[in-house]
């Protein structure tokens, strides 16, 4: 079951050396999350060809527009492009009234059912309980209300092992009970435990992403045991004092949170570069000196959630 993550864009507010305001693309089998939507993101989509009417949930973090100036721009294209399904988005409250607003001035009557989810004020949430996914909220530190996402594949099923079960005589029929976990009893009586037949499901993948935020250690119980963490570097290290001003993070920072949330396990994925920097290099160093599983968010890149490990370029 592919478990993933395209980044559309990669940069802070102002777009700059080619890198566009923060979008990403999250994957679940052939379904898409978008998560931010800042300016140019519909040319990323098309860029990259992903298949935006696929999108059937929308994440903002937060109303700095670096993170939603994209979003009106794609729900009017979801209309002229005649979209029937609805539209999940989940963002805080205040965004309801600004689309709203923007699509009376412009006379627009949606074709398709928006559903607007207002993101609760205090602590970790459950926002979309999906058939394969449990998306929750959580708040980061920023200078405004700002949110997480923790993205969460629900347990599988054992995995039946056809030539054991064959073996065994277990009737096709029986093979759903097998996943479940059930023991295979046969016509003689005869009890055939259930790990002889199936083998464990693997475990479940874990994606968060932090937004924007300050370095803060709050965030480590939501992030904790992920495969895949995306925190900001805004900043590199020399540039501290202006990340703590705008409530923002430093390289070295977001290393030091995934060190300690992940420990030797997941992996880390940079972004929300600042346009002061042209290079990326340094972000990536930087951050490996204390968590050596530091990956470079880049434009048009996909990085899998769990293991096998891979991105694609
Ligand atoms: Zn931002
Ligand atoms: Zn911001």
């Amino acid at each position: 079951m592919p478990f993933a993550v395209t980044i559309l864009g990669n940069n802070s507010a102002i777009p700059s050396h080619e890198r566009f305001p923060t979008a990403q693309v999250v994957t679940y089998e052939d379904e898409l999350f978008l998560i931010d939507c800042g300016e140019g993101t519909q040319m990323q989509l098309a860029r990259y060809k992903i298949r935006r009417n696929k999108i059937y949930h929308i994440f903002i973090s937060h109303l700095h527009g670096d993170h939603y100036f994209g979003l009106i721009g794609l729900i009017n294209s979801f209309n002229l492009l005649q979209r029937t399904e609805p539209l999940h988005l989940y963002a805080p409250a205040e965004l309801e009234s600004i689309i709203w607003r923007q699509l009376e001035c412009a006379a627009t009557i949606l074709h398709f059912p928006l559903h607007f989810h207002p993101l609760q004020v205090s602590g970790f949430q459950l926002i979309a309980d999906l058939p394969h996914l449990r998306i929750s909220c959580f708040p980061t530190k920023h200078r405004i209300l700002c949110f997480g996402f923790l993205f969460e594949e629900k347990p599988r099923h054992r995995k039946v092992i056809p030539e054991k079960a064959r073996e065994a005589g277990v009737p096709l029929s029986f093979y759903k009970n097998l996943q479940q976990g059930e023991d295979y009893v046969s016509a003689t009586g005869h009890i055939i435990p259930n790990d002889e037949l199936t083998l464990p499901p693997p475990q479940p993948r874990k994606y968060a992403y932090c937004a924007d935020t300050l370095y803060d250690e709050g965030l480590i119980p939501y992030i904790a045991g992920c495969d895949l963490v995306y925190h900001e570097t805004t900043y590199l290290q020399q540039d501290l004092h202006r990340a703590i001003e705008r409530f923002h993070s430093t390289t070295l920072q977001a290393a030091t949170l995934a060190r300690k949330a992940l420990q030797d396990k997941g992996k880390l994925l940079i972004g929300h570069f600042s346009s002061r920097y042209e290079r990326l290099e340094d972000f990536e160093n930087e951050c490996r000196s204390i968590f050596p599983e530091t990956y470079l968010a880049l434009q048009g890149a996909t990085y899998f959630v769990g293991t096998p490990w891979k991105a694609r370029m």
